[in-house]
């Protein structure tokens, strides 16, 4: 089974302008574009359920501490959004209603990882940078395929994405 989309998904020819301090984002989404969805699910509280696995397990308290816990909420607009609330040990992640597969959750929850924190633990890195797609990885690891995690690392590779090796991003964020 392959996880890559066919050439003509109209979603491969959508490119995500540069955005300033977070130079990397583009090259992110487009490689992320390339790939299908992992497990679409079928309800916001589905969503929530496998949100609270992943941030409740062991794994998850072994490694990010620093995030106990994570809210999230389904709104119309926003594609993915989250937010780490600094000093509160809990942070958040907003989903649209098209985007509620275990992917795009993960990819928030990296973001809550990497912006999480008081201080921040690592504050040089910037929302895409490699800190992100080596956590990002790393979940993706933990949490689905071995062949999906492969599957989008290759594409990061293909498509020039920096990133740290999960083994080593797994470990930067305990203080
Ligand atoms: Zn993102």
């Amino acid at each position: 089974m392959s996880y890559l989309r066919p050439t003509d998904d109209p979603l491969i020819q959508k490119r995500h302008k540069k955005q300033k301090g977070d130079p990397q984002a583009h090259l992110v989404y487009s490689a992320e574009n390339k790939i299908k969805p992992y497990h679409c699910f079928r309800s916001e509280n589905a969503t929530r359920a496998f949100i609270r696995e992943v941030v409740h397990s062991r794994w998850w308290k072994a490694h990010f501490p620093h995030i106990q816990d994570v809210a999230m909420v389904v709104q119309d607009r926003d594609r993915g959004y989250a937010d780490a609330m600094p000093g509160f040990k809990v942070g958040a992640v907003r989903l649209d209603w098209t985007y509620l597969s275990q992917d795009n959750a993960l990819h928030e929850l990296a973001h809550t990882i990497v912006e999480g924190g008081k201080p921040k633990i690592r504050p040089n890195a910037t929302v895409h940078g490699k800190e992100f797609a080596g956590t990002y990885l790393a979940l993706l690891r933990k949490f689905t395929t071995q062949e999906y995690y492969l599957c989008m690392r290759d594409c990061f590779e293909t498509g020039g994405v920096e990133f740290l090796e999960p083994d080593v991003a797994e470990g930067l964020w305990r203080k």
